[in-house]
């Protein structure tokens, strides 16, 4: 059956999609034919918008803010559309400073970057995981997205290893500062960090299940 065609069948059954896709841009078209709310739950390497939602919910309750942040973006930025989507939604808060680190391979593609340049936001590539972290309130780690490097391993295994945040990141990163992850984790974060009061990542994981759940009630039924 064709896309439109699965899109207007399902929606005879449900009050709502929520769609996961391999596609960049498959919720958007399901969208177009669709006459029930239609949630991307993350479209390939495009965007994760509800992902997006509990980061900010999760740094505005770790950090208690979210005008004047500083957020690493370290990891898989080419493929990670975790990092994409929440890039874009920093970009409406006040005085952002993004810094992107990541293996040259896998590096945060244009349409971000000039996203967020016309929108002023401040942003810099950097190689150095720790002058970085030691500058930041987040430092969001990401994994390097095997299933999106096809046939080239050898571009995977180069990008793979090059950045993990373990206990000598925490020595260089603030107090208050938090380390999170979309999960699921590889080996990018070491399993030690998770005892440290600034790992955030599994508290950001619980904040998902509200923030999708006050998602879900708007758009069924309401305020
Ligand atoms: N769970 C996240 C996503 O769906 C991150 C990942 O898969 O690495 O994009």
């Amino acid at each position: 059956m064709c896309f439109a065609d699965t899109i207007r069948t399902v929606e005879g059954y449900s009050d709502i999609i929520v769609m996961r896709h391999f596609e960049s841009g498959a919720a958007k078209r399901a969208a177009a034919s669709a006459g029930i709310p239609i949630i991307n739950a993350g479209d390939g390497p495009g965007q994760h918008p509800t992902q997006a939602l509990l980061d900010v919910y999760t740094i505005e309750r770790e950090i208690g803010k979210l005008d004047g942040i500083r957020v690493g973006l370290v990891g898989d930025l080419a493929n990670g559309r975790t990092v994409r989507s929440l890039a874009y939604l920093l970009a409406k808060y006040q005085d952002v400073k993004i810094y992107f680190v990541s293996p040259d391979v896998v590096k945060m593609k244009d349409d971000i970057k000039e996203y967020l340049t016309s929108r002023h936001v401040e942003w810099e590539e950097s190689g150095d995981l720790m002058e970085v972290a030691s500058k930041c309130d987040v430092v969001y780690q990401t994994r390097i997205q095997r299933e999106r490097f096809g046939e080239r391993i050898d571009l995977y295994e180069e990008a793979r290893g090059k950045y993990i945040v373990d206990e000598n990141v925490l020595k260089v990163m603030q107090k208050h500062a938090v380390v999170m992850h979309p999960l699921p984790r590889l080996d990018e974060i070491t399993v030690d960090v998770d005892a440290d009061p600034r790992a955030a990542y599994f508290r950001q994981a619980k904040n998902g299940l509200y923030i999708r759940m006050a998602l879900l009630k708007l758009l069924l039924v309401g305020w």
